[in-house]
């Protein structure tokens, strides 16, 4: 025990120095990532929950490692959010999206907006504003091609922040959506004050509508989204009885197994977009 002390300062310096070597080498390995295209985007479609028609999709990162194979965004977009190293990922997204999307356009398909996923520390940082005006520049797309979708942890940040970085990305022409809702805090006082369009109701409350009281609740969160003008995706709609319930409380979107897993650009393209 008498050398409790002196273990525990040879442990501490040892996991330092493990932290370091981890960080630096998962730093590397996001560089190399993006500098050979090892990370590639799916879109998984969103149906109108009336026609079943595609009227949207939303953008996925997937990350072919070299040695590890597979990696979903589970295993490395917190770590990213960390170091920041999210905001060059970010920006890879972005641009991708911005190429496919002119891709659709050219080949005379139907214009979808497609929306990308924004870390927190993307809104904090100040860059997302200029990220989404250079990637429109080089492009050339139409603003209202393209969603953000940002979640509740966003506003618990800086809510002034996060309020004027909205305000300037609607004035470009962006829609937003609030991502994950129900599972953050204060939802709906911050719901009244941010101008957003579209709320995405957490697939927890989906894959719980067999809860009265759970249903009861989404019903709520539909007819209060409607009140305040926005617009409301289901996701992770699994089953038959899941997109029933969803579209008899009026729920105008879904996203989910139930009518499409998230597709490379080109399956997507096969079988979901139409030309004009
Ligand atoms: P999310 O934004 O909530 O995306 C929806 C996730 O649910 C996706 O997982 C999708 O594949 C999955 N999903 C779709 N339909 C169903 C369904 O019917 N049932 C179930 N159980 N799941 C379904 P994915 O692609 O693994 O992404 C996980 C999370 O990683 C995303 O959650 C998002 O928060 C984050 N993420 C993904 N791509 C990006 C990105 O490019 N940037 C950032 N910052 N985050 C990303
Ligand atoms: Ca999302
Ligand atoms: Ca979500
Ligand atoms: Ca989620």
């Amino acid at each position: 025990k008498q050398f409790g002390r002196n273990n525990y300062q040879f442990c501490s310096h040892n996991v330092k120095l493990d932290k370091a070597e981890a960080f630096v080498s998962f730093e590397d390995n996001v560089q190399r990532a993006i500098r050979n295209n090892e990370f590639y985007l799916v879109y998984q479609p969103k149906f109108n929950l009336s026609t079943k028609r595609v009227e949207a999709a939303e953008a996925l990162i997937r990350w072919a490692h070299p040695t590890k194979g597979l990696v979903v965004p589970n295993d490395f977009i917190a770590r990213a959010e960390e170091n920041d190293l999210i905001i060059p990922i970010t920006q890879w997204v972005l641009e991708q999206v911005g190429k496919q999307i002119k891709e659709w356009q050219v080949a005379g398909f139907k214009d979808i907006p497609i929306s990308v996923n924004i870390s927190p520390n993307h809104f904090e940082k100040g860059t997302l504003v200029e990220d989404v005006l250079t990637m429109i520049e080089k492009t050339g797309i139409n603003p209202k091609s393209l969603i953000i979708e940002m979640t509740e942890r966003t506003m618990v940040h800086d809510v002034e922040k996060t309020i004027e970085t909205i305000k300037q990305l609607k004035e470009i022409g962006l829609k937003m959506a609030i991502d994950d809702f129900g599972t953050g805090y204060s939802s709906l006082s911050y719901l009244m004050k941010l101008q957003v369009d579209i709320l995405k109701l957490d697939k927890s409350f989906v894959q719980e509508l067999t809860d009265q009281k759970n249903a009861s609740l989404v019903h709520s969160i539909v007819s209060l989204a409607h009140h305040l003008n926005l617009c409301v995706v289901a996701e992770g709609i699994e089953t038959e009885d899941q997109y029933n319930i969803l579209k008899q409380y009026g729920c105008d979107s879904g996203q989910g197994y139930f009518f499409s897993k998230p597709l490379m650009s080109d399956q997507l393209e096969r079988v979901f977009l139409s030309k004009i």
